[in-house]
């Protein structure tokens, strides 16, 4: 068994003078990293495989609290297995305090939850998709211009309550700004309004990564609709639980969510 470095930076790094992995991405949480190998490696995360593509691209992160030690595997043709731990680097995150958010979204009416309920399962699903896109592998651009105004992984209070953290990255913008797709995709998912998150849309971007968009006001493209990268495909809003018109966008490894900001660092490979 040979041993191997992993590259802790946000660049490709060739590990060693016969190496054949390169990954790209720092080990932290929220972070993304991306990987390329031979096509015909078998790669496991945790004993779990990861899509490789004919390219031999392959991808996945950390979640905001994750300070577990991982475990990636690559097995080649010729029997030859690399084993290294990655443990994500811990951070310390912000708290932010929203006021000002209505009494009816605050305290929701059993109708109310019942149909948050039901938007969470139809965001899961479409965070489930695997499909063998590799956009992901391709670099990303930010959705929107506008200033930042609200960063992952924020405590967040709302009128004074303690609420689940925010994991998204926050635009200030206005009703009707273009939301551009920040990678190539296929959209998943838009519905106009979802109680808390108000006009949600849902990219794929391959291997189980997804750009998500709330709070949106319009929609130019439909479900089924393959979108390119810089591709004008949404209307800023403030629909939803939002106390004025911004982009809140996300991006997830399937049900684990990652910092934004660290995937628009993550360089490809080539
Ligand atoms: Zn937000």
């Amino acid at each position: 068994m040979r041993k191997w470095l992993i590259a802790t930076l946000a660049f490709p790094v060739t590990l060693h003078a016969f190496a054949q992995v390169k990954l790209s991405g720092e080990i932290i949480q929220g972070g993304l990293v991306l990987g390329k190998t031979e096509p015909s490696a078998i790669v496991t995360f945790d004993g779990k495989p990861l899509a490789v593509s004919k390219q031999g691209d392959f991808v996945f992160g950390f979640g905001r609290d994750d300070s577990k030690k991982h475990q990636l595997d690559i097995t080649y043709p010729d029997g030859n297995k690399e084993t290294t731990t990655l443990t994500p680097k811990k951070r310390q995150y912000q708290i932010q305090r929203v006021e000002g958010i209505a009494k009816k979204i605050m305290n929701p009416d059993p109708k109310a939850v019942a149909r948050a309920e039901k938007d969470s399962q139809q965001v899961r699903a479409a965070r489930e998709i695997k499909t063998n896109y590799i956009a992901f592998a391709q670099g990303f651009i930010p959705p929107i211009e506008g200033k930042i105004t609200g960063v992952y992984g924020s405590q967040r209070y709302y009128n004074g309550k303690p609420k689940s953290p925010h994991y998204g990255l926050d635009y200030a913008g206005k009703t009707g700004d273009p939301v551009k797709a920040p990678a190539n995709g296929t959209v998943t998912l838009y519905v106009p309004d979802m109680f808390y998150s108000g006009g949600t849309m849902i990219i794929d971007h391959g291997h189980g990564i997804t750009s998500s968009f709330l709070h949106l006001s319009d929609a130019y493209v439909d479900v089924g609709d393959k979108v390119s990268k810089g591709q004008i495909v949404a209307a800023v809003g403030a629909s939803g639980r939002a106390t004025g018109p911004h982009l809140d966008w996300r991006v997830n490894w399937f049900q684990e969510r990652l910092d934004p900001a660290l995937v628009l660092k993550v360089i490809p490979i080539k």
